[in-house]
C-alpha cells in the first residue's frame, strides 16, 4: 500500500464523543481554508516524516482490545486510492472507522457508506453554501453542489455523524451560522469550533482576534433552533456530564 501516514495519536478520549481511538492524520488536501493549522500537511507533507503502516497498525492490534475504533483525518483523506485498504484492516480488527472530510468528493462518501466500510463521517461545512463565501473560506474555488449532495448523502445515511464548522471572525458572523444551519435543518449534530490565530496557513490570520466564549455560545444557541445538537467544541462533554 502506497498511502503515506504523517501523524498517529495513539490513543484518545475525546476525538469521538463516547469512544476511546486512535487518530491517522494523512497528507494534501485540496482546499486552502486561510486559518487551517494543518499547514505542513497540506502545503509540504513531504517534509515530513511518514510513519511506517506496519508500525501504526502494530500499536492499534495491541490496543484493540481497549481502543473503541480509528478516526482517519488529514489533510483530506478521501482522494487517497488506498483508503478502502486502509480502512478495511482497521474493520478486520474489529474496530469502528470514522472519517474526516472537508466533504468536497460527495462520489467517495457515497461509496464508503454504501459499502458500510465507516461507522461515522465529520464534515466540514465551511461557509453558508453561497459561492463567494465558500471559494473565500475554503481559499479555492469549490463546488456547491458537491457539497451539498455530501450533506445530503451523510444525512440520510444513517450511520453517525457530525458537521463542524469553524468560527473564524474574518470570515463569519452569526448569521453565517444560522444560515448554515438552515441549511442542515434537522441534522442530529452540529459543532461550532472556536477559531485559533495560530500556526495558521495564512500569516494575515495571526491578527484575527477570535470570538469570545460567550459569543460563540450565542451562536450555538441560535443555530440549535434549526439542528438537534449543536455545541461548541470542549463543550459538548460538559453538556453530556449534565445530563448524568
Ligand atoms: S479542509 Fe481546510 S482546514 Fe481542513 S485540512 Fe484542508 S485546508 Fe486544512
Amino acid at each position: 500500500m502506497s498511502i503515506m501516514i504523517k501523524g498517529f495519536v495513539e490513543s484518545s478520549l475525546i476525538e469521538w464523543e463516547g469512544n476511546i481511538v486512535a487518530i491517522l492524520f494523512l497528507p494534501h488536501c485540496n482546499m486552502r481554508c486561510p486559518y487551517c493549522h494543518a499547514t505542513h500537511l497540506v502545503q509540504k507533507p513531504n517534509e515530513l516524516e511518514s510513519i511506517p503502516l506496519e508500525a501504526v497498525e502494530k500499536r492499534i492490534e495491541k490496543n484493540k482490545d481497549w481502543l473503541d475504533g480509528v478516526v482517519i483525518s488529514g489533510g483530506e483523506p478521501t482522494f487517497h486510492d488506498d483508503l478502502d485498504e486502509l480502512i478495511k484492516i482497521f474493520k478486520d480488527m474489529g474496530l469502528k472507522v470514522r472519517l474526516d472530510s472537508n466533504g468536497t468528493n460527495p462520489d467517495k462518501i457515497e461509496d464508503l457508506i454504501q459499502r458500510e466500510l465507516i461507522d461515522c463521517i465529520a464534515m466540514d461545512i465551511k461557509a453558508p453554501l453561497r459561492d463567494v463565501k465558500y471559494n473565500e473560506v475554503g481559499g479555492v474555488t469549490c463546488s456547491l453542489s458537491d457539497i451539498a449532495r455530501s450533506i445530503k448523502l451523510i444525512m440520510e445515511s444513517g450511520i453517525e455523524y457530525e458537521f463542524r464548522t469553524t468560527v473564524c471572525p474574518a470570515f463569519l458572523n452569526k448569521a453565517d451560522i444560522v444560515e448554515i444551519a438552515q441549511s442542515i435543518t434537522g441534522a442530529s449534530r452540529y459543532i461550532l469550533q472556536s477559531f485559533r490565530p495560530t500556526n495558521c496557513l495564512d500569516n494575515k490570520m495571526f491578527d484575527v482576534i477570535p470570538y469570545s466564549e460567550d459569543e460563540i455560545r450565542d451562536f450555538a444557541e441560535s443555530a440549535r433552533r434549526y439542528v438537534k445538537n449543536c455545541y461548541v467544541r470542549g463543550e459538548e462533554m460538559k453538556a453530556l456530564s449534565c445530563n448524568w
